[in-house]
């Protein structure tokens, strides 16, 4: 069996138990299965998500220090950033004008019975200038420590920018952050082949704990959500690539496998990000020099699934509570989540917070996030893998566009182990 597939078995197993589990014991379990999930299970989970994490800073930023240092001369990094960054932006925005779109006509919210809303209370939102002056570190190596990904991605571009440029003094650092890259990619490539347990291990926990009886109560919206989630992975996508580049979309969705059903099983873009960068490198054959940087920075600010899901809720909230924002309100909404996508970690619930700036620019109530928390996580792994396949489509047309992309490679749908 291929490791994608153990993957899938792992991921499926998973869920079948934990629901079996749920629907069985509910909260009531037996106190041997409450030691097994806690004990057992979640500390496996829980490990595998450390295990993920802890590449995600060297992986960044020394894949990219070598990719910006080795890219092909007369290679715009300019010009990269500003495609890269445009066809985040556009399919963000396109995402949530769907959402908007489709949830009028559908009216998810009308005539809601709001009797079972619990409290939330909405984090202060920073401002723009906030958000672009904390691109740009003062410590590298608090960056680092904190995981700061837009902060990594700045340093590691002005680093690879001058080993570029310095020449023969550089070579030996090059050739220093070259050997760590191998390294760090071979680090990869061991934990994919414990990642079948690791997933089994989470969703078992998960779907125990999570009982989703709320999706009842909530199914227009769930549903909506889901809807335009799949319209938007499934159609958007597609015809962006075709019309781009011409390439074959299936083979896409073939080889972008395992970031998916990680991104799924993990509900993280940052703790997958060490699996994207495979995938979109090795498997997509797109060059290091542009995965290295449309990948992490794709990771942190482009979240399609995340902006579909506030523009839903968002006009999810404005029925619940009988308040309409009119047209200019909507397209408030497209403007702020677009924009509030950016700096925004690409970490489980994330789209909650940003959800609240929407809300408190268009002037709908914030508590109203709590009618909507107790499906969220479910949504949240679907929409993380709909994030992951939008960074592994843009770092496709990127690629292709800049004649940097491995035609071999790309249509290799044969499912061996290459990460
Ligand atoms: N969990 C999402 C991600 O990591 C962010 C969100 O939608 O909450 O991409």
């Amino acid at each position: 069996m291929t490791l994608s597939n153990k993957i899938l078995l792992g991921m499926v197993a998973g869920v079948v138990l934990g629901s079996l589990l749920n629907a069985a014991f509910g909260q009531q379990l037996t106190p041997l299965l409450a030691w097994l999930l806690d004990s057992v299970f979640d500390l496996v989970g829980q490990v595998f998500i450390a295990s993920l994490k802890v590449l995600v800073v060297p992986l960044v930023f020394v894949s990219l220090v070598v990719g910006t240092a080795t890219i092909s001369p007369g290679v715009s990094l300019g010009k990269i950033a500003t495609k890269t960054i445009g066809f985040y932006l556009l399919t963000t925005a396109l995402a949530i004008t769907a959402a908007v779109i489709f949830a009028n006509l559908i009216d998810p919210g009308t005539g809601l019975d709001r009797s079972f809303e619990g409290s939330f209370t909405a984090p202060l939102p920073p401002t723009v200038k906030e958000v672009l002056i904390d691109i740009f570190p003062t410590n590298p190596i608090a960056a680092m420590a904190e995981g700061n990904m837009l902060q990594i991605i700045v340093f590691a571009l002005l680093v690879g920018v001058a080993l570029a440029q310095v020449g023969t003094p550089g070579t030996a650092a090059l050739r220093f952050f070259e050997s760590i890259n191998d390294v760090n990619m071979r680090m990869v490539t061991i934990l994919m082949h414990l990642a079948p347990w690791g997933v089994f291990a989470l969703l078992t926990t998960l779907f125990s704990a999570e009982g989703f009886g709320a999706i009842i109560a909530l199914g227009k919206y769930f549903f909506t959500v889901v809807g335009v989630l799949l319209f938007h992975a499934v159609v958007v996508y597609p015809l962006l690539l075709l019309t781009l580049t011409r390439l074959n979309p299936l083979t896409l969705f073939k080889n972008i496998r395992p970031a998916a059903l990680f991104g799924f099983s993990t509900a993280s873009s940052n703790a997958t990000l060490p699996i994207t960068l495979g995938v979109v490198e090795n498997r997509l054959g797109v060059n290091p020099s542009i995965g290295s940087f449309t990948v992490p920075l794709g990771a942190t600010i482009n979240m399609d699934g995340s902006a579909i899901l506030q523009g839903v809720a968002t006009v999810f909230i404005a029925q619940a509570y009988g308040i309409d924002i009119g047209l200019s309100g909507y397209l408030a909404v497209i403007a702020t989540a677009t924009l509030a996508s950016i700096g925004t970690a690409g970490v489980p619930g994330a789209a909650l917070i940003m959800l609240a700036m929407v809300l408190q620019q268009v002037g709908l109530p914030v508590e109203g996030i709590a009618l909507i928390i107790g499906v969220d996580r479910l949504l949240d792994m679907i929409r993380t893998a709909v994030n992951i396949t939008g960074d592994c489509v843009v770092s496709t047309v990127v690629a292709h566009s800049e004649g940097l992309l491995d035609r071999a490679v790309y249509d290799d749908v044969s499912d061996r182990d290459r990460y």
